[in-house]
């Protein structure tokens, strides 16, 4: 039997702590340890100890004899009685998994596949020891401030219908962080960074495994920077790196954000499984364009392109105005901009 380490164990929800949290979040007074025990069927003392266990996960729960409890505080960080709670939002069939640590969500995603999970189900991580960016970069992952996921899909279709799927889950991810925070400032930069005020907020990373002419399982793993500031961010990415709080000024609840961020994702995916008005993409793509109008550099194979950036086609490909005046189209590649 394969020996699985206790690093890459996922946390167990435990339905009581759930059943508990859930009857505190939806009363606005003190509820008594007799109706939780009648109401959830469980023994006072078994009450007492998921108490406990609530107060180490970060809930600020004030008990009062004669009273009972009242939960005064969620916590913001990652939680998985939160995750579990707001998850009830996603689809039926959709898990959800947390980890204290992994090597990278994208690959844990891949090993709980590999054991017979079937997706879709999401991964989420406090930290990532070896997160990965494309072509072999790297993704910081420094523990509990910031989002570190990976949403796995099986489509079993051809991979043309998912070829603009990074793509459309980045507008979708814009479209529901601008839904919450308006006043952010944030673009995407082709074809899948999210920036706010010039530096990098969020990476995406799709990873799929394709068969002939069918696309299997496609993984999009997503690392937002949300409640680091931008003194926490390690020195080689000081510069350009930010968060949503260094944008704001105010730090945000991991839990109901990771949600909206899965949402989006699966709504991305929804999209282009159905072909639902994918014809709109390039306008989408308008709205949160961080390269449109911009002198770049693309590097494709190791051949350079240089241009003026005019956003992109219907089928999500870059149009680079080159200084000839012809316009080239470009489906992968590293932009930079030139200063
Ligand atoms: P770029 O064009 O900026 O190199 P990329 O799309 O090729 O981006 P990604 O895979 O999205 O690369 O991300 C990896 C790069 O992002 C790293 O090389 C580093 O410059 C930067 N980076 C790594 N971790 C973070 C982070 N937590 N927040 C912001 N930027 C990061």
């Amino acid at each position: 039997m394969k020996k699985i380490s206790k690093q890459t164990q996922a946390v167990a929800i435990d339905l009581t702590e759930i059943a508990i949290l859930e009857t505190l979040m939806d009363a606005d007074d003190y509820v008594s340890g007799n109706t939780l025990a009648q109401s959830i069927g469980i023994s006072r003392t078994t009450i007492h100890t998921k108490m406990d266990q609530l107060k180490s996960s970060g809930f600020k729960i004030k008990a009062i004899s004669n009273r009972g409890y009242y939960l005064e505080k969620l916590p913001k960080k990652l939680t998985p009685q939160l995750l579990h709670t707001y998850g009830k939002q996603l689809p039926e069939n959709f898990k959800l998994f947390f980890y204290p640590s992994v090597d990278s969500t994208n690959l844990e995603a891949e090993r709980l596949f590999s054991n017979g999970t079937l997706p879709p189900f999401a991964v989420f991580s406090h930290k990532q020891t070896a997160g990965k960016g494309r072509l072999g970069r790297k993704w910081h992952s420094q523990a509990n401030q910031n989002l570190y996921c990976s949403i796995m899909f099986s489509p079993n279709t051809p991979p043309e219908k998912l070829q603009s799927f990074t793509l459309w889950a980045g507008i979708e991810v814009c479209r529901s962080l601008k839904a919450l925070i308006p006043t952010l400032d944030l673009k995407i930069k082709w074809p899948n960074d999210l920036y706010c005020n010039g530096k990098k907020v969020s990476g995406i990373l799709t990873e799929a495994r394709i068969d002939s002419d069918r696309m299997h399982t496609i993984i999009l793993g997503l690392g937002l920077n949300i409640n680091s500031t931008s003194t926490t961010f390690p020195e080689e990415i000081k510069s350009i790196a930010t968060s949503l709080r260094a944008e704001t000024n105010q730090s945000y609840d991991m839990n109901s954000l990771s949600i909206e961020i899965i949402q989006a994702t699966v709504r991305a995916y929804n999209k282009c499984i159905e072909a639902s008005d994918l014809d709109s993409l390039s306008s989408a793509w308008d709205t949160f364009d961080y390269l449109k109008g911009q002198a770049i550099t693309l590097t494709e194979n190791g051949q350079k392109v240089s241009g003026v950036a005019l956003g992109i086609n219907s089928y999500g490909a870059l149009q680079v105005k080159k200084n000839n005046g012809t316009i080239q189209s470009v489906h992968s590649g590293d932009v930079t901009l030139k200063q």
